[in-house]
């Protein structure tokens, strides 16, 4: 019999996403494997949504995520407009097997609100689960209502109530580690980079700090706040500074963005992204938090190139120390790190790769997931 899921990406962004968009891309990269293997999917999102699938449901015709500038008493509708939509359709529809949920918090909480002749649901935490302490802290979602993380360390550090309804975790995925390990090899450059959103617990301030220190030359992409180019947050003035991430940024990073040792190019993608970090000596993740998922970290194993960072978070799932990357639990050891990382094999990180993170491989253990939460598998707490 064919497994029909309705899958809720939300009302912010399209599938897949027009730029940044870390759930929708997880969206986009999950779905397409399901269907290959037989998963009929129900995509709940925005109309303008283009990933191929059986049938679509939206509320919005494009992507709301402009909406989130706005002050929370008028935005805080467009999710639950949203949500409303999806409820509405599985109450006048009886094949949906599974809901498969990844918008944030208000996603959760109405799934657990649903009477017992709701489908079961399945919801992929995707973020930092200090996050929502009073839904997390008192979820009572029955059997019918699951949770699963991107990583152990993610789901080990939840609420009590979380973890009782949780069916285990999932890593990330990437389409890049799809033969990861035979593509040609990209030549090697002498830069090292940081691919991320610019904020306290990615650590870029530290990390440039480490380039004049140690020697070394750093390139730092990704967006400062809702900024994607320096141009666009030179011109936005002052008032930009009431955005916490822009403040952070004038006050901690930009004093060692010198354009030649430190490089802050804004937010890079496709074919871009991938050369600067496939030709980067290593990756870095200065972490100082605990990172859930880790998308860049996998991105960069499959483009070959090793990562050094603090063993923050889900880091050391995904690393294996002195293989694919280095790792330390004290930042003032980065710095040896950083010299010690060409010693470390490309390939060596694009095999791991190519053997643990492909979109097919994450699909199987959603299917084995699903599977749980229809079946109503009561598993052991995570240990804390
Ligand atoms: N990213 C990108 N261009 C940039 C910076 C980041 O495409 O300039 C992408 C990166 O490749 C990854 C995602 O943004 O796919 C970041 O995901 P991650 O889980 O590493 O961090 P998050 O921002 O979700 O905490």
């Amino acid at each position: 019999m064919t497994l029909t899921v309705l899958m809720n990406a939300g009302p912010w962004l399209s599938v897949p996403p027009p730029g940044y968009g870390g759930i929708e891309n997880v969206v986009a990269t999950l779905v397409p494997e399901l269907r290959r293997l037989g998963v009929r999917v129900v995509l709940a999102s925005v109309e303008s949504s283009t990933l191929p699938v059986d049938e679509k449901i939206a509320v919005f015709p494009d992507g709301q995520f402009s909406a989130l500038q706005r002050p929370y008493n008028q935005v805080c509708g467009v999710s639950q407009a949203h949500l409303a939509g999806v409820v509405r359709a599985l109450h006048r529809r009886d094949d949906i097997d599974l809901v498969h949920d990844h918008v944030e918090a208000v996603g959760l909480a109405t799934m657990a609100a649903m009477g017992p002749d709701a489908p079961p649901a399945l919801h992929t935490l995707h973020w930092d689960l200090a996050k929502h302490p009073e839904l997390y802290g008192t979820l009572d979602g029955g059997d019918r209502v699951r949770v699963n993380g991107v990583s152990a360390s993610q789901l080990a550090r939840a609420p009590r109530a979380l973890r009782e309804h949780s069916v285990g975790h999932v890593h990330l995925s990437t389409p890049l580690a799809v033969d990861a390990d035979r593509r040609p090899t990209t030549p090697k450059g002498d830069h090292l980079v940081i691919l991320g959103r610019i904020n306290p617990g990615k650590g870029q301030d530290l990390g440039a700090r480490l380039a004049h220190e140690v020697g070394f030359p750093l390139v730092l992409a990704g967006p400062v706040g809702p900024y994607h180019r320096p141009e666009d947050l030179a011109a936005a003035g002052d008032e930009a500074r009431q955005n916490p991430d822009v403040r952070f940024f004038h006050e901690h990073v930009a004093p060692y963005v010198d354009g030649d040792r430190v490089r802050w190019v804004g937010t890079v993608a496709g074919r871009e992204r991938d050369d600067l970090v496939a030709s980067a000596r290593a990756s870095l993740f200065p972490l100082r938090w605990e990172e859930p998922g880790g998308t860049a970290v996998v991105e960069s194993l499959s483009l070959g190139t090793p990562v050094v960072a603090t063993a923050r978070g889900c880091l050391p799932e995904l690393i294996e120390h002195g293989r694919t990357g280095l790792l330390t639990a004290d930042e003032r050891e980065l710095g040896d790190l950083v010299l010690a990382a060409g010693l470390l094999e490309p390939d060596e990180c694009r095999r791991e790769a190519a053997t643990r993170f492909t979109p097919a491989r994450m699909a199987e253990r959603y299917v084995e997931l699903y599977d749980r939460v229809r079946h109503g598998a009561t598993v052991p707490l995570q240990p804390v």
